[in-house]
């Protein structure tokens, strides 16, 4: 058996060398400004249990959380309700795209957490009387899970907002299913600003690693949500985080993870790290391209796979 390498010493930065060449993939362009994204970006970092930082070049460069949001919406919404939630929405993965206009038959329940329709549901299922208030309190939310304030971009999330026609779909049709309780225009909205959220790698790194601390950031010493929702949000992304990609990508990486538009990757390793990678060309599940290779590569070098 090979011996893993420490990641307390593993150099982040001959890995993003490594994968910088690869040319495959591309930007998204469902809205201008992830059409605008350098495709040439790469950043990555890991963080420890004992909040230890460290990042690659790049790991600076500020990007909107999209989809990697996700996970911590969930959180959000398990803890608000009290675990509500998890009877709102299914667990199941869906092995369709991100966006399918398709609820689970028989409950109109979104089927996962991990897709768009999930999303505006756990989204609208934060604490706040109003868009606002819902917005300010998952702001503050992500912030706890970051370690640090973060900023949302007004111009993505008016675009996302007003662009969006597939999530004001699956608003509508789970408004019909009286699973939306709030309007589907409050839902678009609300979730729009919450993919809109900007980070670097270092900080959704912090985000992933409190998920893998047990609800704990390692950085601030937070409690940011009880370890019980933090290991049902990690099992979640561990068999939805990657869309209709998920099983191969627990067969192969084998790191809980959830992939997103912009290109970025949050993982999760239960007791041992989170991680985050960014790099804009994506496959054809919208999985990044050379944050697969990054993600692989530190499975392996690190001993990370769950069943490995
Ligand atoms: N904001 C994007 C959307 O709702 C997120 C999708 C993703 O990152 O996969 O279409």
């Amino acid at each position: 058996m090979s011996r893993s390498s420490d990641p307390r010493t593993y150099d982040l930065d001959s890995l993003r060398d490594r994968v910088v060449s690869e040319a495959g993939g591309a930007v998204d362009d469902s809205i201008p400004q992830l059409a605008d994204a350098d495709p040439g970006l790469c950043g990555i970092a890991l963080v420890l249990p004992d909040g230890t930082v460290r990042s690659s070049a790049q790991a600076d460069v500020l990007f909107s959380v999209q989809s990697a949001v996700k996970p911590f919406l969930f959180a959000l919404a398990l803890l608000d309700t009290h675990g509500e939630a998890f009877d709102r929405i299914g667990i199941e993965p869906t092995g369709e795209a991100f966006d399918a206009i398709k609820l689970e038959s028989g409950t109109g329940r979104p089927p996962n957490p991990m897709v768009n329709a999930g999303a505006l549901l756990t989204a609208a299922l934060v604490d706040g009387d109003d868009v606002a208030a819902r917005n300010d309190r998952i702001l503050r939310g992500l912030s706890a899970f970051a370690g640090r304030p973060l900023e949302v971009d007004e111009g993505i999330a008016r675009t996302e907002h007003l662009l969006g026609d597939r999530n004001h779909a699956l608003a509508h049709l789970m408004r019909s299913e009286g699973t939306l309780r709030v309007s589907a225009d409050d839902a678009v909205e609300v979730y729009a600003r919450a993919c809109a959220v900007l980070v670097d790698a270092r900080a959704l790194a912090v985000m992933g690693a409190t998920l893998a601390c047990r609800g704990v950031n390692p950085v601030t010493g937070e409690r940011v949500v009880p370890a019980g929702i933090a290991r049902d949000v990690v099992s979640v992304m561990a068999t939805c985080g990657v869309y209709d990609g998920s099983g191969r990508w627990m067969q192969s990486v084998g790191i809980p993870a959830k992939s997103s538009v912009s290109g970025a990757i949050v993982l999760a390793a239960p007791g041992r790290l989170g991680a985050a990678v960014v790099s804009p060309p994506l496959d054809a599940q919208g999985t990044s391209v050379r944050g697969r290779l990054v993600s692989d590569r530190l499975s392996v070098d690190l001993g990370l796979h769950a069943f490995g």
